[in-house]
């Protein structure tokens, strides 16, 4: 019995576009994502599963099932997928398994670091006002937490990080040609290469299964409340994934360049290019993203980039 793969998409931390990510490829018949909770003992299968899994190929189809993304797939029969993609599991437990593995490959999400440390900004502040008695911590303490938390988890990447096995999505990418950053994961994967229109969506209501409708609804989140359309149950109601992800939202890139309009920009900028690399961080200043669309200068950056940080 052919057993699917198991493959791990990492991130820094939340605020990076995980489930956007995650949800397209739960859209390929091929690969079924995870919920956060999956493998990591909080109420469904459990780290003592992901190993008995690993190591004795005991799988757990069933509980699986309910811990998978929607649109859901059959997963009961494990060779109905190739790929089982674990949601941003600590990049320690993956490290450890590969030790015995050395096929599990980690899908990293890679942000402009100025952009995503502004989104940190926003959610932390949303944070403090509505779960920490409105105490909020000064963008200094912000910045300090965002850097340690960001290049440990590089840290730990650049140590074992193979391109072979290994894909680093470019978050910049993936908003603004999605099509080919899809397909770079799934040659990856070696899985057949899909374009975004051909991915299966969302259609009917988990619950009921009846067709969906759209209704406009106020979603939160770290950048705010939004007003937009989503799916809905006439039953059930609006329908929103982890992460307040919404199935029908459609990406448009024109907020990529938003961070740019800030007024500490320049000073932010000095300040992670120290870190970076002032040609990294030029790279997403000059918005060079837009003509590098193979992201043939992006690998080179990061690649260097991780070079520096393996010891
Ligand atoms: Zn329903």
């Amino acid at each position: 019995m052919k057993l699917p793969k198991i493959a791990a998409l990492i991130t820094a931390s939340g605020g990076i576009g995980s489930h956007y990510v995650l949800h397209k490829l739960q859209g390929h018949p091929k690969i079924a994502s995870l919920y956060e909770g999956a493998f990591r003992s909080n109420g469904g299968t459990t780290k003592s599963d992901l190993k008995k899994y690993l190591s004795q190929g005991i799988y757990p189809g069933q509980a699986l099932q309910t811990e998978q993304l929607h649109p859901v797939k059959d997963l009961r029969n494990p060779s109905n997928v190739d790929w089982i993609v674990m949601n941003k599991p600590p990049i320690g437990t993956v490290l450890y398994h590969q030790n015995y593995h050395r096929d599990i490959p980690i899908i990293y999400i890679f942000r402009n670091p100025i952009s995503f440390f502004h989104t940190w900004l926003r959610t932390w502040k949303e944070y403090g006002d509505s779960r920490y008695a409105s105490r909020h911590l000064d963008d200094e303490a912000i910045f300090k937490w965002f850097k340690g938390t960001f290049l440990s988890s590089l840290f730990h990447l650049a140590q074992f990080y193979n391109p072979e096995r290994d894909h680093i999505i470019s978050f910049e990418h993936f908003f603004s040609d999605i099509d080919s950053a899809l397909a770079k994961i799934f040659k990856t994967l070696d899985v057949p290469v899909l374009k975004n229109e051909e991915l299966k969506e969302l259609e009917r209501c988990p619950i009921c299964i009846e067709k969906l409708s759209t209704k406009v609804i106020d979603i939160p989140g770290g950048s705010g409340h939004r007003k937009e359309e989503v799916l809905s149950c006439e039953e059930h109601g609006p329908l929103l994934g982890p992460g307040h992800y919404n199935f029908i939202r459609k990406e448009d890139s024109s907020f990529l360049n938003k961070w740019k309009q800030k007024e500490d920009t320049e000073k932010l900028c000095s300040r992670f290019s120290e870190i970076y690399g002032k040609d990294f961080i030029d790279y997403y200043y000059q918005e060079k993203y837009l003509e590098d669309t193979d992201a043939v200068i992006f690998d080179d950056l990061i690649n260097k980039f991780l070079r520096r940080l393996k010891i």
